[in-house]
């Protein structure tokens, strides 16, 4: 059938409609929040697979993050019916250089059972290069040597093409020699870093034309979702698949751009028109997913930033009940966690699905209150994205004896657990086991092996040392006789790892010996031992049950491409959001990607949007004073409604705060008001500023002095 009569295409505005049936030739799809961008991409791979013009196999389409290609798959299939095999190259950029990698391996001197690192793996690698080559390791933190080594990998730059001047950025002029060291190590550890799942990739299409040219061939269609913040890496990489087919399709806002702080580059964007002469540009403008209010809060706040390309938004959902973005004001961050726990219940009493509701926080530490209250009122939630499940020790440890069991080599995962639980191992043995390893040019495991058989320990940690050898190669040997989920059990128990929380008395210590099952359990969704651990290396999400009807709790930045009826903002404060961080590194440019930031939160929102901010707020053990965020000011009044401090909340335990704080006694109420930003008598509500932000002023209550000098967040006076 011709495809304009295909069902799927059916209630699509003619700019959706035009850029599903563009297939041929680079595209660029640039449009604002909620207008369809991701509905464009999933519908135009259901066209490309109704009407044949290929097979799910040739096409590439990459999404921002795992989740939302697990979700995009599904839409697929419901369009295109049940016939769709499953598309093997929809995914992230992570997870489809991993395959393409796995594949080439040899080519960049690793085998193709190669591990992922994480960043604790990595910081720790680090330190050891820079302990080994001599520079002080305080004044040259391992962190910092990741952050630079980062950058160059996200710029697409292997030791070799750093510019000279970058190379000497750290360490007294050595950072690139250290850089080199790091990859070298790498290599003999048979292993990569996240990075490197773009970076060996690109270096491998480069020197070998003819594994590019098969890819080349083999993508037809190449797709891009959240295309605003692909990194340079990226960009190069989609530069040399999409040179073949040049059928590439990207959607993006750049009022979205979040990620330059990892280094994501807006112009990009730019670039694709250059890089890909006569593509076609196609805007979308109407936004299907937010009420009026929802729009105009967000489109009003965005217009602040100056570095924008400039896009029109509008709806036409027009609804006389819509609510209006709520601003609410509360004590603390623990009567904030408290209140949204409440406006939940109540939501869910009237009959709204928990899933239908999230609460965006800028900084995770946020979210441990919410956790707290949430769990302790038996509201079901999930955190998405954000404190992984796998980053917990416990997590952290069994994951690092399953590495070793499978990955002989993995030294790392080795030294993790060589002494956990405790064997009565010193540092002593343990560097006698590590120079072994280095004169024999051997991984640990096997240098631990052969030095039991040696008369150089002493007979305690030798017998120790043996024991675990042992126990290696015995679980080794089990891998493919035994289920996974139980020689996993096994490994746990034999070494005494699972005793060890049993015998700990800690009140986490029960938690965490659940942690445990829990892992045990969602290894079996998994066929193998090997792919469970690759699918660890890649996850961002922790969730077990997606079906399960919960509150989502996120970072805003894991939020992105996401949408919910109710969202609930909480921590709208100077220092916090915008964060003082992006203000102090990056100034202005910070600035507006924190806008940016807040732009995506709103607009996550269908129809509700509910922005808290407390006054006071607990950070890293310590009270500190928050004034309310500039983006406060940035709404427009007629779209937002104010809530009176929440005395309705009850209960706000002012001589608690007050014992605490020598301050807290002089302020007078709880509320917030304009004043309490102004430094030094100016009032930037009066002063000539022709934005609209009477709304926030509330009666002086004499109180201003109460933030004057006190935040911590600092520079809370200027804009
Ligand atoms: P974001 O920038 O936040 O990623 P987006 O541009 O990708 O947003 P989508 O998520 O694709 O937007 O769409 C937003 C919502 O609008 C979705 O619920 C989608 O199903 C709906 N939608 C998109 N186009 C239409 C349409 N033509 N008719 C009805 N609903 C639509
Ligand atoms: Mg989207």
């Amino acid at each position: 059938p011709p495809p304009a009569e295909s069902a799927y295409l059916d209630n699509l505005n003619p700019e959706q409609r035009d850029a599903i049936l563009t297939t041929e030739g680079p595209l660029l799809v640039l449009a604002g929040a909620g207008t369809g961008k991701t509905r464009v991409l999933t519908t135009r791979i259901a066209h490309i697979l109704a009407t044949g013009r290929a097979r799910a196999g040739q096409i590439l389409a990459v999404t921002f993050t795992n989740k939302a290609a697990r979700e995009m798959k599904h839409r697929i299939s419901s369009l295109v019916g049940e016939a769709v095999e499953g598309m093997p190259w929809l995914g992230t950029f992570h997870s489809i250089g991993t395959k393409v990698l796995r594949r080439h391996a040899e080519l960049v001197g690793l085998r193709s059972d190669f591990t992922i690192l994480d960043m604790d793996d990595q910081l720790r690698l680090m330190k050891q290069i820079i302990q080994a080559a001599g520079i002080d390791e305080k004044r040259w933190p391992a962190r910092q040597l990741s952050a630079f080594i980062d950058g160059w990998k996200n710029k697409g730059l292997t030791p070799d093409r750093i510019p000279p001047l970058e190379a000497r950025a750290f360490g007294n002029g050595k950072g690139g020699e250290l850089y080199r060291a790091y990859q070298d190590r790498l290599k003999a550890l048979n292993a990569c870093d996240f990075g490197d799942l773009l970076l060996h990739v690109i270096t491998i299409w480069r020197a070998h034309p003819d594994v590019l040219a098969d890819y080349q061939r083999r993508f037809r269609y190449i797709l891009v979702d959240e295309y605003q913040d692909t990194n340079v890496s990226q960009y190069m990489w989609l530069r040399l698949i999409a040179t073949g087919s040049k059928n590439v399709c990207c959607v993006g806002d750049d009022d979205q751009s979040i990620y330059g702080w990892r280094g994501a580059e807006v112009d990009n964007i730019l670039r694709f028109e250059h890089d890909f002469p006569g593509a076609k540009v196609i805007r979308l403008e109407r936004n299907y997913r937010s009420t009026g209010h929802i729009l105009a809060a967000a489109s009003h706040l965005i217009a602040h930033n100056e570095g924008r390309l400039g896009k029109t938004l509008f709806t036409d959902a027009e609804d006389k009940t819509a609510e209006k973005v709520v601003v609410a004001s509360v004590w603390d961050s623990q009567e904030e966690a408290r209140a949204i726990g409440e406006e939940i219940e109540r939501l869910q009493r009237d009959g709204h699905a928990l899933s239908q509701i999230a609460v965006l926080v800028r900084a995770s530490f946020q979210m441990r209150e919410l956790e707290e209250r949430f769990l302790n009122i038996g509201l079901p939630y999930r955190v998405i994205g954000g404190p992984r499940f796998y980053e917990r020790q416990e997590i952290r440890d069994a994951l690092a004896y399953f590495r070793v069991t499978c990955q002989p080599a993995d030294d790392l995962a080795f030294e993790r657990i060589v002494n956990v639980p405790k064997r009565g191992l010193g540092d002593a043995t343990i560097q006698q086991v590590h120079a072994y390893a280095r004169a024999k040019g051997v991984p640990l495991l096997q240098a631990t092996a052969e030095i039991v058989e040696t008369e150089e320990l002493k007979p305690k940690p030798r017998s120790a040392l043996a024991g675990l050898a042992a126990s290696f190669a015995r679980w080794r040997g089990d891998l493919d006789r035994l289920p996974h989920g139980q020689l996993a059990g096994i490994i746990l128990d034999e070494a005494g790892y699972t005793e060890m929380w049993q015998q700990d008395k800690s009140a986490e210590a029960p938690g965490r010996l659940e942690n445990l099952k829990e892992l045990l359990r969602s290894m079996e969704d998994y066929p193998t031992l090997p792919s469970f651990l690759e699918h660890v290396s890649l996850v961002m999400d922790t969730e077990n049950d997606p079906t399960a009807d919960k509150v989502s709790i996120m970072t805003l930045h894991s939020a992105k491409g996401l949408e919910f009826d109710t969202v609930f903002l909480p921590g709208w404060e100077e220092g916090l959001f915008p964060h003082q961080r992006s203000l102090d590194e990056n100034g202005a440019a910070g600035l507006e990607e924190e806008r940016r930031l807040a732009y995506v939160g709103i607009t996550r929102a269908r129809k509700r949007a509910k922005i808290w901010f407390a006054s006071n707020r607990r950070i890293h053990g310590s009270w500190q004073a928050s004034i309310p965020s500039r983006f406060l000011d940035e709404l427009p009044e007629a779209h937002v409604e104010v809530r009176e401090p929440s005395s309705n909340y009850g209960g706000y335990d002012r001589s608690r705060f007050d014992a605490m704080d020598p301050f807290g006694s002089s302020y007078s109420s709880p509320g917030w008001q304009r004043a309490q930003r102004l430094k030094g008598g100016e009032d930037r509500t009066r002063g000539g500023d022709d934005r609209k932000s009477g709304s926030w002023a509330q009666p002086d209550t004499g109180s201003g002095g109460f933030a004057e000098g006190r935040s911590n967040f600092g520079g809370a006076g200027g804009r």
